[in-house]
């Protein structure tokens, strides 16, 4: 059989040449970086969780109107999506304060925002991603004002859709980050969300505990990040076969 081809290596997920053109396999892995890749560890079962839980959440998005690139899950650690054209911008929304602007601005983490604060970041690993403005997005030609109008309409719809599941399950989505691709159909061009949505890319807290249930247990070392992430699966019904639930210890 001959061997498929490998199109780009990130962090978390290698990215395949898909079966039919214009799509694309996303394999996640079990490798965890933060703080641009200074800390690192391979963490079993990361991968099949994130796979399961993005697909659920684009899944969910489909189903109410928001368009992004999922097609279909094709195994435990692999799913197939459209091939899109990433916009060079880490799209955040934030509900609460928390990581890199609770600190820039000397808010305390956890405190609820007037309105979900939506900021863009340059994707860009050697310079860190910077922080930017639509300023500079403009001016470097990253988005036009129209995709500006769209992207933003899009991260907010995601934050509305994703607050609601969470609260469902008694967690509190404090930020995110979404990737946004373009599609070409005939002469339109049109963006959706891509990438992949999961604990990798929230922060999310246990409504009643304040308990971490994302990837800040591995940035700020606070127990086992499968553990925790296999608790957001569980409560969602998206528990992997033979993944363990969180142990009672970590509860408190
Ligand atoms: N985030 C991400 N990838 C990045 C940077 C941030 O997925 O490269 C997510 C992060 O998990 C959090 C949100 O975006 O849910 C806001 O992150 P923040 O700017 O606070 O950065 P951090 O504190 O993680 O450095």
């Amino acid at each position: 059989m001959a061997r498929r081809k490998k199109i780009y290596e990130g962090k978390a997920k290698t990215l395949f040449e898909g079966p039919e053109p214009g799509t694309i396999v996303q394999y996640f892995k079990d490798d965890a970086t933060a703080f641009n890749a200074e800390k690192r560890d391979v963490i079993e079962g990361k991968g099949v969780l994130n796979n399961m839980l993005s697909e659920y959440f684009m899944n969910g998005l489909t189903q109410i109107g928001v368009p992004n690139h999922f097609i279909r899950r094709l195994n435990m650690r692999e799913q197939l999506v459209r091939a899109c054209e990433i916009v060079p911008l880490e799209v955040i929304v934030r509900n609460f304060a928390a990581g890199s602007m609770a600190k820039r601005l000397g808010i305390e983490e956890g405190t609820p925002l007037p309105r979900p604060i939506v900021e863009y970041c340059y994707k860009d690993d050697a310079l860190g991603d910077p922080l930017v403005s639509e300023e500079h997005i403009a001016a470097f030609g990253w988005a036009s004002q129209q995709d500006m109008e769209d992207i933003l309409s899009l991260a907010l719809r995601v934050n509305d859709f994703l607050s609601g599941v969470m609260f469902g399950v008694g967690i509190k989505l404090v930020d995110f980050k979404i990737e946004i691709g373009r599609v070409y159909e005939g002469d339109f061009m049109r963006l959706i969300v891509a990438d992949e949505i999961s604990p990798d890319s929230c922060r999310l807290w246990d409504m009643e505990t304040g308990q971490k249930l994302d990837k800040d247990v591995f940035r700020r070392d606070l127990g086992s990040l499968t553990d925790a992430y296999s608790e957001v699966a569980r409560r969602l019904g998206v528990m992997p076969k033979g993944a363990t639930p969180m142990k009672p210890t970590l509860i408190n």
